[in-house]
C-alpha cells in the first residue's frame, strides 16, 4: 500500500434563489421529477434536505446538445440540488468566509424582470462569492411562443415567429441591463465567449421543461472547468454545515447536514455551535430517505446507512443536539486528543456572528446563525452598526440594550427580529421604553421596513 488517500471528485452543490414566484419550486419539482425518471434502477436521487441529478441522467441530458456543444463531457458523479430554495435556507449553508454552495441558480421571471428578492439574491451571492447563472424563466408565457418540450432551445427558437422572437430579446436584453447595474456582464448562454467573465442567462420554462437540459449541462460543465480543485475530496473526517435541527418521532432532536467534503460514519465523534457553547456527541446512526418503492413495505421514512461520503445530505441523530443551531459548522474530530482544538475552531467561528459591541447600534435577533449572519451582513451593506447580535427569542435583557442606545443614538435603539418571538417579559419593557421592533419572517421585508423607518427618522430630523 502506497498510504496516499483516495481522492474523488464530489458533486457540486447547487442552490435556487430569486423573487417569490419567479418559479424556483416549480423548478426544484421539475428537475426532481426529470432525476427520478431518467435514473438507472437502483440509483439514489434522493438525499435529506437536497436531491441528486445523477451522472447518467446529465448525460443523457447532455446528448442532443452535443451538437451545439461538442466539448460536454460529463466527469462529476452529478448535482446536489438542496431542496428548499430561497434567502433563508441559503444563509444557513454558511461557511467561514464564504458558502458551501458551489454554485447557484438565479430564477427571474422573463416577464416581470428583476424584483426586489432579485437583487438581495445577487447582493448575497456576490459577497459569499457565488458563481451563478440566471434561469429566465416562464418563456412559455411570452406572447406567441410556440413550446417544445423536448428540443433543445437552440432548435425551438428557429420554429418561433420573429415576433415572439425579438420579444425574447428584448426582455433578454433587459436581465443583461439589469445585471450589468449589479456589476456583471451576462449574455444569453450561448452567445457567452468566456464564461469566466460573463454570466449565462439560460431562458427556460420551468412549467413546460424547455431549456432545462440546457441548464443543467451548463451547470455541470461550469463545475466541472472552473471547480475542479473546491470538488475534490477524500477518506478525510467530514466537514458539514447544519441546514436545519429538528424533533423527530423516536430519535429525539436530529440534525439535518450537508457534508460537503471527506466521509461521515457512524460512531464519528463531532463538533456543531450549541445556544450555550460547542457541543461535542457521537453519531448514534445516519439516515437517508427511504427510496420511494420501498415506501409501502417497510415503516419509516429513513433507512440507516454506515456512511455517506461528500456531497450527501444527510440526517443525524445523536445524543444532545436539543440547543445545536442552524447554520452551524459540523466538523468529524479526527482524534481524541483534538477535540478542545475543534471546539475552539467551532466557537472561533460563531464568536462572529453572535456578538456584544461596545459602541451604539442595533439589536439583532433570529432563529439560526445562518439568518443573523444575514442580517449583520444587510447592516453593513448600509454602514448601520451592530451592537448586540444573537439567536434566540428577545428578551428583556435586549430591550435594555436597545433602550441604552436609543438614548444617545436614538435611529439605533430598535430591535429587529427575525423568526423569534418576542418573550412577554419584554413586551412589558419595550412599551414603557418606547423601542421600535421590526419582526418579520422575509429577510428582505424585515430590512425594508427598519430602512423605511430609518429614513423617515432622519428627514424628521432635519
Ligand atoms: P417560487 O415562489 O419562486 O418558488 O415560485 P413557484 O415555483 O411557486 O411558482 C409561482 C407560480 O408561477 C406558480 O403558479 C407556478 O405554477 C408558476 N410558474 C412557475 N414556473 C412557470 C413557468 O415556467 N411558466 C408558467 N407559465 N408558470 C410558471
Amino acid at each position: 500500500m502506497s498510504g496516499e488517500k483516495k481522492t474523488w471528485m464530489r458533486q457540486p452543490i447547487i442552490v435556487v434563489l430569486g423573487h417569490v414566484d419567479h418559479g424556483k419550486t416549480t423548478l426544484l419539482d421539475k428537475i426532481r421529477g426529470t432525476a427520478v425518471a431518467r435514473k438507472e434502477p437502483g440509483e439514489i436521487t434522493q438525499h435529506v434536505g437536497a436531491s441528486v441529478v445523477p451522472a447518467s441522467v446529465l448525460k443523457k441530458l447532455a446528448e442532443p446538445l452535443r451538437k451545439y456543444f461538442p466539448k460536454l463531457v460529463i466527469e462529476i458523479p452529478g448535482l446536489l440540488f438542496i431542496d428548499t430554495p430561497g434567502h433563508e435556507l441559503f444563509s444557513n449553508l454558511r461557511k467561514r468566509g464564504g458558502s458551501v454552495a458551489d454554485m447557484a441558480i438565479l430564477v427571474v421571471d422573463i416577464i416581470e424582470g428583476f424584483q426586489p428578492q432579485t437583487v438581495e439574491a445577487i447582493n448575497i451571492l456576490k459577497e459569499k462569492k457565488v458563481p451563478f447563472v440566471v434561469a429566465a424563466n416562464k418563456i412559455d408565457r411570452i406572447e406567441g411562443w410556440k413550446p417544445h418540450a423536448d428540443t433543445p432551445f437552440l432548435e425551438s427558437i428557429r420554429d418561433q415567429s420573429p415576433r415572439t422572437l425579438s420579444l425574447l430579446e428584448e426582455k433578454i436584453y433587459g436581465l443583461v441591463g439589469k445585471l450589468y447595474e449589479h456589476g456583471f456582464e451576462a449574455e444569453r448562454f450561448d452567445r457567452v465567449r468566456d464564461f469566466r467573465r460573463t454570466v449565462a442567462i439560460v431562458p427556460i420554462s420551468a412549467k413546460t421543461g424547455e431549456g432545462i437540459p440546457e441548464l443543467l449541462a451548463l451547470i455541470a460543465g461550469l463545475s466541472q472547468q472552473f471547480m475542479k480543485k473546491r470538488l475534490v475530496t477524500s477518506e478525510e473526517p467530514a466537514k458539514g454545515v447544519v441546514l436545519e435541527v429538528k424533533e423527530e418521532p423516536g430519535l429525539g432532536t436530529t440534525i439535518d447536514v450537508i457534508i460537503y467534503d471527506g466521509v461521515l460514519r457512524r460512531n464519528d465523534v463531532f463538533v456543531v455551535a450549541g445556544r450555550n457553547g460547542p457541543i461535542v456527541t457521537r453519531v448514534r446512526s445516519l439516515l437517508m430517505p427511504r427510496p420511494l418503492q420501498d415506501m409501502r413495505m417497510h415503516e419509516g421514512r429513513f433507512i440507516n446507512v454506515d456512511l455517506v461520503t461528500a456531497a450527501t445530505g444527510v440526517k443525524v441523530a445523536a445524543p444532545g443536539l436539543e440547543d445545536a443551531l442552524a447554520g452551524s459548522p459540523f466538523y468529524v474530530v479526527p482524534s481524541d486528543d483534538k477535540v478542545e482544538e475543534y471546539k475552539r475552531i467551532t466557537q472561533e467561528e460563531v464568536s462572529q456572528i453572535r456578538f456584544r459591541a461596545e459602541s451604539d447600534g442595533v439589536v439583532l435577533k433570529a432563529d439560526t446563525l445562518g439568518t443573523l449572519e444575514a442580517l449583520i451582513e444587510a447592516m453593513r451593506r448600509e454602514n448601520i452598526p451592530v451592537k448586540l447580535a444573537d439567536v434566540g427569542h428577545v428578551t428583556r435583557n435586549d430591550v435594555i440594550e436597545a433602550s441604552v442606545v436609543k438614548k444617545s443614538k436614538p435611529e439605533y435603539g430598535v430591535i429587529l427580529s427575525f423568526n423569534v418571538k418576542v418573550l412577554p417579559e419584554a413586551e412589558e419593557l419595550i412599551a414603557k421604553e418606547g423601542i421600535p421592533v421590526f419582526k418579520h419572517n422575509v429577510i428582505y421585508q424585515l430590512l425594508e421596513e427598519y430602512f423605511k423607518w430609518y429614513r423617515e427618522f432622519k428627514e424628521q430630523e432635519k
